[in-house]
């Protein structure tokens, strides 16, 4: 089968929480398989010439988790550690949460392995087309839809539109989200997974009677979506009083300007150096107590190792995949932690890259405020959903979440049928 190719721990992780969903869902055996393995996994060589003249071959991944319901759609990502098996966990959690959003799309994930802190403007054009050349015959604004993701961004999404682009022989927009405006992207996208998560974080804090003013928020991951939850929580009155980034962390009890930090990272493309608050390493910086703890960077940063440590009320997944098997039993135990699992917590950017997607079908564009407001609704629904679940049959949010959106695509599957 081909789950013995995807080997991983991210993987592992991502089957047995579905494992674990699918018997309290009693998912027969047949649409259980069917539901949890990958539709298409793509390997491909990327030659790239770098600056100096030689030829580096790096190795990219697509995974296509489902087509049941219309495209699949998932970030792209540009790191060292992206293996096929991350890459798949990534396309699965991607699936789950489209449909516990309501969105008509299967879930993807794609990745490069490299390191693009270290390649040159040039470098990072040349991989980024190559890659979108190879995967020419397997995507299409009707087949899979990509974004950004971790190491990638805006311009990385402009340099695959442009390539798609070329080899249609005019302009695809909807070919990709995350897309800058001039080329068709959606005012509200770059914002919207930190938006998503400080909405949530908020309409939990008032489920709490907690308030949002004064509320200690730790971050960790300072890119697009640390960032912005910050910056949206600090708005509305959080003391935001540790973050970090690859480069470590900085504390101070009596709150950070976020924005200071945002211009700091923007200048020089991380915090390393800023001369604020105390430094500290990314594990101590988890275990801060705080009131809400906020993973915006890897998975498998929560394990068994430091959960007995973590000290906030809310736990705000911006991450996917932040906690790990071992940890997520201890957390389930743990009725001092409310959860906001990744699925629901950061699935702000996947609903506006679905707005960007229709935005670009139809050639017209909503304005942010249309966008925020459609956002916030569809977040909200969600929510209250999963809520719902979780109150009506005790179970914990995280199962709550995966029990919606896995079960509306087994509903799928079972009606489709098994072809031919
Ligand atoms: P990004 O590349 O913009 O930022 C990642 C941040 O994490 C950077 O600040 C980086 O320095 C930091 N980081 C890297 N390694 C770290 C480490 N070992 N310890 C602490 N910090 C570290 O990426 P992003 O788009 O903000 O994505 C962050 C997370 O959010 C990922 O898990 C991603 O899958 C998830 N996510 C992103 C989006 C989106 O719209 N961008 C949507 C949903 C989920």
């Amino acid at each position: 089968m081909l789950d013995e190719f995807l080997q991983s721990p991210a993987y592992v992780m991502a089957c047995q929480q579905f494992d674990r969903v699918a018997d309290f869902l009693d998912i027969g055996q047949s649409e259980r398989i069917r539901t949890k393995m990958p539709k298409r996994a793509f390997i491909v060589s990327i030659p790239t010439r770098m600056d100096d003249g030689h030829t580096e071959m790096f190795t990219g991944y697509r995974v296509q988790h489902h087509l049941s319901v219309g495209p699949t759609k998932g970030g792209l990502r540009y790191h060292p550690d992206v293996t096929l098996g991350e890459v798949a966990a990534l396309a699965m959690w991607m699936s789950w949460k489209c449909s516990l959003c309501g969105l008509p799309y299967g879930g993807a994930k794609g990745g490069v392995t490299c390191d693009p802190r270290k390649m040159s403007r040039g470098e990072l054009e040349r991989m980024t087309r190559r890659f979108t050349q190879e995967m020419i015959p397997f995507i299409g604004p009707h087949v899979d839809v990509m974004a950004p993701d971790l190491g990638t961004n805006e311009q990385i999404m402009a340099w695959m539109m442009d390539t798609y682009s070329m080899h249609e022989g005019n302009p695809v927009p909807q070919i990709v989200t995350g897309k800058p405006l001039s080329l068709g992207g959606s005012a509200g996208r770059k914002e919207a997974t930190g938006r998503g998560v400080a909405y949530l974080v908020n309409r939990t804090l008032d489920n709490l009677n907690m308030k949002s003013e004064g509320t200690r928020v730790v971050v960790q991951g300072f890119g697009n979506v640390g960032s912005i939850a910050a910056q949206q929580l600090y708005r509305f009155g959080a003391k935001i009083i540790g973050v970090s980034d690859f480069s470590g962390g900085i504390h101070n009890a009596n709150g950070l300007d976020v924005n200071k930090l945002i211009d700091y990272a923007t200048q020089h493309g991380s915090l390393e150096g800023l001369g604020e608050g105390d430094h500290i390493t990314n594990e101590e910086l988890l275990e801060l107590e705080c009131d809400v703890l906020v993973p915006a960077a890897l998975e498998r940063q929560i394990t068994e190792k430091n959960i007995g440590k973590i000290r906030c009320r809310v736990l705000a997944e911006a991450a996917n995949g932040p906690t790990t098997i071992e940890a997520d039993n201890v957390l389930r135990q743990r009725d001092d932690i409310f959860l906001i699992p990744d699925v629901l917590c950061n699935a702000g950017g996947v609903i506006v890259s679905y707005f960007e997607w229709v935005q670009d079908l139809q050639s017209f564009f909503w304005t942010e405020a249309e966008v925020n407001d459609k956002l916030y609704r569809q977040l909200e629904a969600a929510y209250q959903q999963v809520l719902q679940m979780s109150r009506k049959n005790k179970l914990y949010m995280r199962d709550a979440a995966l029990a919606l959106g896995i079960s509306r695509i087994a509903q799928a599957k079972h009606s489709r049928g098994l072809f031919p």
